[in-house]
């Protein structure tokens, strides 16, 4: 119940739609009723000479089927039987009319609330998703965010739906009915009223089990999701490793499961139809038989045409009837849905503004780590005891064994992660007291892996930047050695790059997000370099457009060139989390064991390459 009161306020904006909506929904039933009423003079009219020109006594308003004949009598005292019919004939259209249009009506102002309630519930998990921290995406994989934000809204947008509708609905048609029933035949009535706690216990059992199906599929497709971003995103590996037919299988396995559970949840959800439907057919036999008894023994007052009005009425009810008892089984696949996508919406981002934030808009002095520490969340600790400080205007360079740390320190610096113990400073401030987006506007990142967006050369440099002059992406370019690259491709900078910027080469995508970074022109930039095999001319080409984006910054450098390390006015060298030695290149040749090691190991690598 407190998934779905939250999913009700995903209705508030849209009240006033609704309440159109609805207001439609209760001018059909007015209408349906009325055009049921209109059948049953008229088959009198027809068939019964006689019996409605007789007056009856009518001694309480609840005689409804004698108001309905004296009214009736009186008219076919004024007027002749085929004015009447014309009449009749007449209103008879326009009932019709009038309840199709507000048919019409009710989707009409419908479909802004249901599409309405999609678009905020997505709009809200896709916001959260962005501010949720890097740690949470380490956790989770992809697919299974994908699969809430498109299949899990939609099922707790059908199920809402379903819920409203049919609360706005169902309820009164099956009151208005009732009540005429009752004021028809009571006895009839309430025997067929008895049935009604039946169908509800047997549609409640079914309710139940889909919900416990329903949260099966939905975590199935988002497996299903899942394999299939992992497997598009790696498709280069599936295929130099010859791993389709692998691929094939492990999906046709999932496929096949999520098969089998919707094939399961399509036959329950089909089963509540029949089983109210045949408790219908129940009651309409019940009616058939005692009405049909007394006609037969002569006993009934009933004209043809208040038996037919009957029939019909209960005919009318029983749709509603039937959908209120499906819209608990919506009520349950919604649950079991809200409860994944408001779980998703309550994961906490830790990583955000302190109140009273303060804006930093300069990078003035220093950036200071002072006994810091660090641990993923799930695993050990990654650094400890880092005393660091980087002066501005230098570039410093981060070396050391795989796995001693370097990525992770350098991420500490932007807040993707928050330090687990100790103090982390740029200038005077304490970087948890400084608002995050002014702090990761001072940084500039390149990483080894070019984040590229499917998207023209030109927006991807000037990424989220509408308004920039296309001269200052030229000028960017051409210091990041990427503007004659870009000149001879197809369009020019208007050229779209494909997924991930496929149709660019290592070097090429390189050189574009490093003109990305000028473009932005932060004080500090951070850099991990590339380690990935660039040919001798394609190296030298983004050396030079390192070498631009360095100058009169403050670089942080996980550096794995030679060239880097030996121009570096500070080396830090870590390993297995610690700081064990801080220096110039030739200091620390000198001093450092370590470094000599790493040093010697990467000028190897160079000459091999050269
Ligand atoms: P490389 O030179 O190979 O890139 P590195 O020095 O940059 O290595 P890091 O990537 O900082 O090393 O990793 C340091 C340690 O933290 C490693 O032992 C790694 O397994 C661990 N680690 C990295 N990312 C995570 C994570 N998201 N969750 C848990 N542990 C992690």
């Amino acid at each position: 119940m407190i998934y779905y009161k939250r999913i009700f306020r995903f209705v508030r904006p849209y009240v006033k739609n609704l309440l159109l909506a609805n207001l439609s929904a209760l001018l059909v039933i007015f209408f349906s009723l009325f055009s049921v009423i209109l059948i049953f003079p008229f088959i009198d009219l027809l068939f019964n000479k006689n019996a409605p020109a007789q007056q009856k006594d009518v001694t309480s308003i609840f005689d409804l089927k004698d108001i309905i004949i004296n009214n009736f009598a009186g008219l076919l005292e004024k007027y002749d039987r085929t004015e009447i019919l014309t009449y009749l004939c007449i209103l008879i259209l326009l009932t019709f009319m009038l309840k199709n249009l507000f048919i019409y009506m009710q989707t009409y102002f419908m479909s802004v609330v249901e599409q309405g309630i999609i678009k905020d519930l997505r709009f809200d998990l896709y916001t959260h998703f962005l501010e949720l921290p890097l740690g949470f995406y380490t956790e989770e994989r992809k697919g299974n965010l994908i699969s809430r934000i498109i299949n899990d809204v939609q099922i707790i947008k059908d199920s809402l739906i379903a819920v409203v509708n049919s609360l706005f609905r169902d309820p009164p048609s099956i009151i208005v009915f009732s009540v005429v029933l009752f004021l028809f035949n009571w006895k009839i009535t309430l025997i067929i009223f008895l049935l009604a706690p039946l169908t509800g216990f047997i549609l409640s059992k079914i309710g139940n089990s889909l919900k416990r199906s329903s949260i099966k599929a939905q975590e199935k497709i988002s497996d299903i999701t899942s394999t299939l971003d992992e497997t598009l995103g790696a498709i280069r590996v599936v295929k130099a490793f010859g791993m389709e037919e692998y691929e094939k299988n492990k999906f046709k396995s999932e496929n096949e499961n999520y098969f089998q559970l919707l094939i399961k949840i399509y036959r329950k959800r089909a089963l509540g139809s029949p089983i109210s439907e045949f408790i219908g057919v129940i009651s309409i036999v019940i009616i058939l038989y005692i009405f049909g008894k007394d006609i037969i023994s002569g006993e009934s007052d009933m004209t043809p045409g208040s038996f037919i009005f009957y029939l019909a009425v209960f005919f009318q009810m029983m749709p509603s009837l039937k959908l209120f008892g499906q819209m608990f089984n919506s009520y349950k696949e919604g649950t079991a849905a809200a409860e994944r996508v408001f779980n998703l919406l309550d994961t906490e981002v830790s990583i955000k503004d302190i109140p009273g934030a303060i804006a930093i808009s300069d990078f003035a002095e220093k950036i200071e780590f002072r006994k810091s520490g660090f641990r993923y969340e799930k695993g050990d600790q990654v650094l400890r005891n880092i005393n660091l400080t980087i002066p501005k205007g230098t570039i410093a360079a981060i070396v050391g064994p795989s796995g001693a740390g370097k990525s992770t320190l350098a991420d500490l610096i932007p807040r993707f992660y928050d330090l687990t113990e100790g103090e982390l400073y740029i200038d005077k401030y304490e970087i948890k007291t400084l608002k995050i987006d002014s702090l990761r506007k001072l940084m500039g990142i390149v990483t080894q892996e070019t984040i590229l967006f499917n998207d023209t050369i030109r927006n991807n440099i000037a990424y989220g930047d509408k308004d920039i002059p296309v001269e200052k992406i030229i000028e960017a370019s051409k210091a990041a050695n990427a503007h004659d690259f870009i000149e001879k491709t197809e369009s020019g900078y208007d050229t779209v790059i494909g997924d991930r910027g496929v149709k660019l080469s290592g070097g090429e995508r390189q050189r574009i997000s490093i003109a990305r970074a000028l473009l932005k022109n932060p004080p500090i930039l951070i850099l991990d370099e590339a380690t990935s095999s660039l040919d001798t001319v394609s190296e030298i080409l983004v050396q030079q457009a390192i070498d631009t984006l360095m100058k009169n910054r403050t670089s942080i450098v996980i550096a794995h060139r030679l060239f880097t390390i030996q121009n570096a006015d500070m080396i830090i060298v870590l390993n297995k989390g610690e700081i064990v030695e801080t220096g110039s290149h030739s200091e620390l040749l000198e001093r450092s064991t370590l470094y000599k090691n790493l040093y010697e190991l990467q000028f190897r690598h160079q000459e091999v390459k050269i």
